[in-house]
Order: structure tokens, then sequence, then C-alpha cells
């Protein structure tokens, strides 16, 4: 890293200008965004992209974003845009929203791991909207993190396994959302949402009138099975130790069984709402927060600390699949790698 700027709590944007001209030459820029950090570069130079594929160790199958501050910029990336698309756009750019569009010549295969697609988005956040803006392209950027890791929400989480690899690091603090912004593909006029984010299945339905939700969002993908999205067949948002996911409707019911099982083990480690975190007062718990959102903005985190502990089992707690629930759910069975109980 050659530079590292500060810009919490700030109302004012120095230095983003160079972050800008680092990315428009070539270079890595770790930013931040309303949904999670990324890890950003020039969306139009195949080369800068390549790097962002070896700084995280992500397979070259797996498609990026590209992010935009401006829909001059989007017609110069996408084509053919239809109705549905079109309002899909109107009514969540700039957001916590990605799209997946027909590609223009000018997006790089790297960029979209050979689709005919691409996905973009208009990230809200300010920061992230000044550094496109003064790059002048289009950004290319996943989340912030080494491939299989959770994504960053700030830079202390990430600061470890990416100072090395990127040039300038751009602190804004903790991100607003915490979770990676909604993915949707339009097809046969239908919105099917690929990955949940804070955009919900609800939200967009009531813009297009119809929405479908992919059954791979939470179930496994088979081996060799077609899928949309292919970052969703990878192993993803995991700590090392084994992890298991458990959910009950009833509290009650949750309490008790959480309790059962971790008494099976010597050294569990429980991560649980704080509402119900004395219940577990014998054992080892992390809280993840109470309401919904914010334990979109907490998981992340939450999830880096629990290799610290090195705890012989995790066990998480559950939340409702209702609004951001099940983006947060989403993302806890991958980290559980599929190891789920519902009673
Ligand atoms: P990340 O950048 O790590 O937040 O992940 C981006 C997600 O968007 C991954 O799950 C990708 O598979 C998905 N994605 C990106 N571009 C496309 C595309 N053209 N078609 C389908 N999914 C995509
Ligand atoms: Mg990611």
């Amino acid at each position: 890293m050659e530079k590292y700027l500060d810009l919490r709590n700030k109302k004012e944007y120095k230095g983003i200008e160079e972050a800008g001209q680092k990315i428009k030459a070539g270079g890595l820029v770790l930013f931040p965004t309303e949904t999670v950090y990324g890890l950003g570069a020039n969306g139009l130079n195949s080369e800068a992209v390549e790097k962002i594929y070896s700084a995280k160790g992500r397979k070259s199958d797996n498609p990026l974003i590209l992010h935009i501050s401006n829909l001059e910029m989007l017609s110069k990336i996408a084509q053919g845009i239809t109705k549905v698309e079109q309002k899909l756009i109107q009514a969540f750019f700039p957001g916590p929203f990605t799209i997946i569009l027909k590609r223009t010549d000018i997006v790089p295969d790297v960029v979209t791991a050979g689709l005919e697609t691409v996905g973009i988005r208009m990230p809200s956040g300010e920061i992230a909207r000044r550094l496109i803006e003064e790059a002048g392209v289009p950004i290319a950027a996943p989340s912030a993190n080494i491939s299989g890791k959770p994504s960053g929400t700030n830079v202390q989480d990430i600061y470890e396994e990416l100072k090395d690899k990127v040039d300038i690091i751009i602190d804004g603090g903790e991100t607003e959302v915490g979770l990676e912004s909604t993915v949707v593909q339009v097809i046969d006029e239908i919105p099917h949402i690929l990955r949940p984010g804070k955009i919900t299945a609800e939200q967009i339905k009531e813009v297009v009138g119809n929405v479908e939700i992919d059954k791979h969002i939470l179930n496994k993908t088979e081996k060799d099975q077609k899928i949309l999205s292919p970052g969703m067949k990878y192993r993803h948002y995991a700590p090392n130790s084994k992890c298991l996911l458990v959910y009950s409707k009833e509290k009650d019911k949750l309490v008790n069984k959480i309790k059962e099982i971790a008494n099976t083990y010597d050294n569990p480690l429980i991560i649980s709402k704080s509402d119900n975190i004395e219940n577990f007062s014998e054992f080892k718990t992390i809280d993840m927060g109470n309401t919904l959102e914010d334990i979109s903005k907490n998981i992340f985190t939450v999830l880096r600390k629990v290799d610290k502990e090195k705890p012989s089992i995790v066990i998480i707690e559950g939340v409702s699949r209702d609004g951001i629930g099940l983006a947060i759910m989403n993302r806890l069975i991958r980290a559980c790698e599929y190891n789920y109980i519902e009673v």
C-alpha cells in the first residue's frame, strides 16, 4: 500500500481525486460503498481487473460487478435494456441493487468471466460515487476480502489480508448496510433474485408486479448444475471452525435446542441475538445485535471474530426470512456450509 486515506467522520473528500487517477491508471483501490468494502480497479482494463482476481484468490469463472456513477456510463457498458429492466434501474439506482444486463463489446471478458451479461450497480455511498466520478470509468469491484472469507465491512477487519495487495486504502468507517447488494436478472420479463440483499423481493414486486427468488439462495448447488450466478456455488463467508445454523419460529424451542447441542461439545461458541444472550450465560457467546438491520451490519465482523476463539463448534442463531432476513440467512447458511436445522 502506498497510501492510507482516512475519511472517517469527514465531510470533506480530499484525496479521492488521486485515488480516482490511480484506478484510471490501472491500480487497485480498497474503498467503502454503502453495502460492503470493495476492491476496485478500472473495469475497462483487463490487466487491472486481473489484479483483483489474483489479490483475492478469486476463481476466474466468478464474474465481477461494474460500479457506475451516472446513466451515461450505463449506456456504454449495457445494451438492449428492456422496459422491466428500465423500471428496476429507475427504482433502485443508486443503491444496494445490482442488475445483470446484456453487455457491450467494451466490457472485457475477464470482468464477466466470459458471459454475455454484465452485473451493474450504482452505489449511493458518497465516497464510492465520487471515486467513480474521478476515475471516469466504471469500477470493477468485488467485496474486499480473500475469497471464501467474510466480506469486509470496516478497514480493520481486512487490513492484514489486503494491505500488501492494494495501492490505496480509503477508510470510510463502518459500512451502512453490511451485506452485499441484491443481484437481479430479468428473464422473460420476470426479475429473478440471484442473491438477496437490502432491496427485498417485496420491494421489487411493488415496482414490476412480480418476482422470483432463485432456489439456490437457501439451497446447495449440486455439482455440474447450471446456475445463473456463478458466485453462488462457492464456499463463502466461512470461519475456519465448523458452524451450525439453528432456527425456530418459537424462541423457547430455539434457545433449548441451541443449549442441548452446545452441551454435547467441549468448547462451543454461540452467536446469538442480544435478547437471547443471557440464556446462554454458561457458554462463550458473541452478540450479533437484535434487529435485522443491526444483524446485517454486524454479521461479517462477528463471523471474523469466531476464529480467534478456536471453538470446537460455532452454533449460530438463525433469523426470520422477512425483509433483509432472507439475505442474512443466505450468508449464514453458506458460512455454515449448509449445516442447518429448523426445529
Ligand atoms: P461479489 O462481487 O463478491 O459481491 O460477488 C458478485 C456476485 O454477482 C457473484 O455472486 C457473481 O456470481 C454475481 N454476478 C456478477 N456478474 C454476474 C453475471 N453477469 N451473471 C450472473 N451473476 C453475476
Ligand atoms: Mg464476495
